[in-house]
């Protein structure tokens, strides 16, 4: 699904010697790797704050602890996720309340948000699910409306641009009120272990996220709230310092492959691409950096299909094969089947195929003949 050695073939002088030079310094923890990628990830994006921490789940949990939600609170997000969405609201005792997401491009649905609105919503998660960004003008609108936060998970969608209504550009993860992000290593921006990151342009929510990360220290042994332990290590730092500069390559890259499976899997009835937008406009507008490519199948036996594609040598996942609503874990009777209908759905459709910043014209060729000769036949 990735190639994350053909990646690491071409920064590997920068790599090595910067991790070199961590253990030379041996300033493992927050040490000035730490602080230059804070700094440059904050330029990167045009957001006032990063805050690095240990990984995806902590930063979203950090966010919500930052905005101070208390058990009870209701939290909107889509049923068609990652299940540490879902996984940290409930860990902080907070009511999750999982909504439909749109049949085209997956994201959360606009209706079905207002829909869920009780006098107990406190927050709305939308998730840039497979590097696609959600709708945001209509999310802030409502949240505006209902007096709610807006907590971006954008672990799928770092360096996505969404674009406004009236033209203008942000990164996905600076609009709401603060984000989290993940830089596993098959992420877009991964490190080589685990690592994460919180966004806001909120001053004072800053402060107390950087509180919180640290055991709720603001002066030392001084603990004012109750924090985690949640730091991106110096050497994981260094790593992701040697690829942000090729981010915005690293997804061109993914874009242009994505292009190509949409080219060749034009015209085939049974198979549907990704997207439902402008997709030329907004392609070239990085509003979709694909994280995955995410195809429909239609009218044909999806999970013969991926036991084709393994038995052929062509690695793919099903994400998600299970809604959450239906997770164990996650089941709540104010859920109705009816209200779901779209994630009951694509979890039989959906697959995902490779996706990553090596992909070459054969590879690509051999992946979709052998899909459409089984879809065809
Ligand atoms: C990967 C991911 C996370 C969690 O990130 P980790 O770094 O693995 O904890 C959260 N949300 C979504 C949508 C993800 O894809």
């Amino acid at each position: 699904m990735v190639d994350l050695k053909g990646q690491y073939e071409n920064i590997k002088e920068r790599v090595d010697s910067s991790i070199m030079n961590v253990i030379e310094t041996t300033a493992f923890v927050n040490g000035t790797e730490v602080h230059e990628f804070q700094k440059e990830l904050e330029q990167y994006l045009g957001v006032k704050h990063v805050i690095p921490c240990a990984n995806g789940t902590d930063a979203l949990q950090i966010a919500m602890m930052g905005l101070g939600l208390k058990p009870g609170d209701e939290v909107i997000t889509a049923d068609f996720t990652f299940a540490a969405t879902v996984e940290v609201i409930a860990l902080l005792q907070l009511t999750p309340v999982l909504v439909d997401v749109d049949p085209i491009n997956f994201n959360i649905d606009i209706e079905a948000i207002k829909k869920a609105i009780t006098p107990k919503t406190k927050a709305i998660v939308p998730v840039h699910l497979f590097g696609l960004a959600a709708n945001m003008d209509e999310i802030m609108a409502i949240a505006e409306e209902h007096n709610l936060y807006v907590i971006e998970d954008n672990a799928q969608g770092i360096g996505a641009d969404y674009t406004s209504k009236d033209g203008s550009k942000k990164k996905t993860g600076t609009i709401g009120h603060v984000a989290s992000t993940s830089f596993f290593p098959s992420k877009n921006l991964g490190c080589y272990g685990d690592g994460g990151a919180i966004f806001t342009n909120d001053d004072d929510l800053a402060h107390i996220i950087r509180g919180i990360v640290n055991h709720g220290m603001y002066v030392r042994y001084h603990h004012d709230v109750v924090g985690v332990n949640s730091r991106l290590d110096s050497i994981q730092a260094a790593v992701l310092r040697a690829k942000l500069p090729h981010l915005d390559n690293y997804n061109k890259a993914r874009i242009e492959a994505a292009n190509k499976y949409s080219e060749a899997f034009k015209g085939i009835e049974n198979i549907i691409t990704p997207g439902g937008f402008d997709s030329e406009k907004n392609l070239s507008e990085k509003s979709h950096v694909f994280h995955q490519y995410t195809l429909k199948i239609k009218n044909a036996d999806r999970d013969a299909l991926v036991n084709h594609l393994n038995e052929k040598g062509i690695p793919c996942g099903v994400y998600y094969p299970i809604p959450l609503h239906l997770q164990k874990a996650y089941k709540d009777e104010r859920y109705k089947e009816e209200d779901f209908t779209v994630t009951n759905q694509l979890i039989k459709e959906v697959i995902s195929l490779p996706m990553h910043t090596e992909l070459d014209d054969e590879q690509i060729k051999y992946i979709t003949e052998t899909i459409i000769n089984f879809v065809a036949k």
